[in-house]
C-alpha cells in the first residue's frame, strides 16, 4: 500500500552550504520553499512529516562515490581559514565546507530510508548536487548527495529510475552509473552546446550493462512547457513501465524556469506541476510508492521558493496552488529579510515566456534521433 503525504528533510544547518556572499547558488531560496510549504501544511498536519536534525554523513558513506584523495582535499579546504577553489572557478571551498556538504549527503540518505519505509514521497530540497564527480567538485557541487543515495539503493539490490529536470545535464550522476544496468537515467536539459557542463547528448546511451539505459533529451534554448511536458509524457512512462524500478529519484532543479539567471529555458509553474503529477502517479504505479525528490539548481529566489513549495504540495497529495492565489504576508516578510528582494505577491506572478522556435516538427525530430540512438520506438501517450 502506498500512502498520501510527504516527508520533508530540512535541517536549518543545510544553510551552512554557503559558497560565498555573491555566489548564485544559495540554500536561502530552498529555506524559503520549506517555509512556504510549512505555511500551507503546518507541523502536525498528517500531510507532512519532518526530519529536521541531520548529522553530516561519515567519510565511509562519501567514499561509496568519491575518491579518498578528493575527500581529503575537501577536508583540507574546509579547515583552511580562507576560502579556496575546489575546481577551476565555479565551486569555492569555504571554512566548514566539509561538514556542510556531508550534511546534504546525509539528507539524501535520510530521505531515501524514509521513502523506502513509508512508501510515500520524501523531499530533500537542499540536495540534488548532481554535477560532483568521484574525484572533483563541479558546477557548485562538492559532494554528490543524489548519486550517493542512488548508489546505496543499488548496493541493496534495487533498480533505480533517475529523472533529472534541472536545466543542466546531470553529468555526475549519469557518468557515475554509466555502466550500471540497475540505473535508468532520463535527463531533460538545455542542449550542452549552449550550456554547462556541455554533455548529455542523445548518443550517450550507456555502456556495458547500462547500454540503452541513459536517455538524454537536449532541448534548445527557449524551450518551455510545450517542449518539456509532451516529451515527458511520451518518453518517461513507457521507459519506466518497461524498466520496473524499485525506486524513482527525481532531481527537481528549478533553473529551467523562465527568467532564470543562468539558463535559457522557459518552463512555468504549470509545466512543473504537470511533470510532478506524472512522476507521483508513476511512483505509485511502478515503484511501490518509493520516490525520492531532491532540489537542484535554480538562481532566482522567487521562482525556486515557489516552484519547490508547489512541488511539495503536489507530492503531499494536496494539489498545486492556483496562479492568482496570494502568498502569505508572513512569508513575504521572511522572503524580504532573507534574500533582500521584493517578494512576489501571488503564486503565478513572474516573467512570461516569449515565443520559442519549438514546434511539433522540432519534437518529432528530437524523438527520431533519440529512437535511432536507443533502438526503440516510443508509443503515443495514452
Ligand atoms: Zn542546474
Amino acid at each position: 500500500m502506498t500512502s498520501d503525504g510527504l516527508t520533508v528533510v530540512w535541517d536549518e544547518r543545510f544553510r551552512e552550504y554557503r559558497l560565498g556572499p555573491d555566489h548564485p547558488f544559495t540554500e536561502e531560496s530552498r529555506a524559503l520553499a520549506v517555509r512556504l510549504f510549512a505555511a500551507l501544511v503546518p507541523r502536525g498536519d498528517p500531510g507532512a512529516d519532518w526530519i529536521d536534525a541531520v548529522d553530516p554523513a561519515p567519510v565511509e558513506r562519501l567514499e561509496t562515490f568519491h575518491r579518498r584523495e578528493y575527500i581529503e582535499f575537501v577536508e583540507a579546504a574546509s579547515a583552511a581559514p580562507e576560502p579556496t577553489l575546489l575546481d577551476a572557478g565555479d565551486t569555492p571551498g569555504f571554512p566548514g565546507c566539509f561538514p556542510a556538504a556531508a550534511r546534504l549527503v546525509a539528507g539524501a540518505e535520510r530521505a531515501l530510508e524514509r521513502t523506502l519505509e513509508e512508501r510515500r514521497p520524501a523531499f530533500h530540497p537542499a540536495g540534488g548536487l548532481h554535477h560532483a564527480h568521484p574525484d572533483r567538485a563541479s558546477g557548485f557541487c562538492i559532494f554528490n548527495d543524489v548519486a550517493i543515495a542512488i548508489g546505496r539503493a543499488v548496493q541493496d539490490g534495487r533498480r533505480v529510475a533517475y529523472i533529472d529536470i534541472d536545466a543542466h545535464h546531470g553529468d555526475g550522476v549519469m557518468y557515475g552509473f554509466y555502466d550500471s544496468g540497475r540505473v535508468l537515467d532520463i535527463d531533460f536539459h538545455q542542449d550542452g552546446r549552449t550550456l554547462f557542463p556541455g554533455t548529455g547528448f542523445p548518443n550517450e546511451t550507456g555502456r556495458g550493462d547500462g547500454a540503452g539505459l541513459k536517455v538524454n533529451l537536449a532541448l534548445p534554448p527557449g524551450a518551455g512547457d510545450d517542449a518539456l511536458v509532451p516529451l515527458f509524457r511520451t518518453v518517461v512512462p513507457p521507459l519506466l513501465r518497461t524498466f520496473r524500478p524499485d525506486l524513482i529519484v527525481l532531481q527537481h532543479g528549478v533553473d529551467g524556469h523562465v527568467g532564470d539567471a543562468l539558463a535559457q529555458l522557459q518552463y512555468t509553474p504549470a509545466g512543473y506541476a504537470e511533470v510532478d503529477r506524472i512522476v507521483l502517479d508513476l511512483a505509485r504505479e511502478v515503484a511501490g510508492g518509493h520516490l525520492l525528490v531532491t532540489g537542484g539548481g535554480g538562481y532566482r529566489a522567487a521562482n525556486v521558493s515557489r516552484v519547490l513549495a508547489q512541488a511539495a504540495m503536489v507530492f503531499a497529495g494536496r494539489g498545486n496552488p492556483r496562479a492568482d492565489d496570494p502568498l502569505p504576508a508572513t512569508w513575504r516578510e521572511e522572503f524580504r529579510s532573507m534574500v533582500h528582494e521584493t517578494a512576489p505577491r501571488r503564486w503565478g506572478e513572474g516573467p512570461i515566456p516569449t515565443r520559442s522556435g519549438w514546434s511539433t516538427e522540432t519534437r518529432a525530430k528530437l524523438l527520431a534521433v533519440l529512437e535511432e540512438e536507443l533502438g526503440q520506438r516510443f508509443p503515443a501517450p495514452e
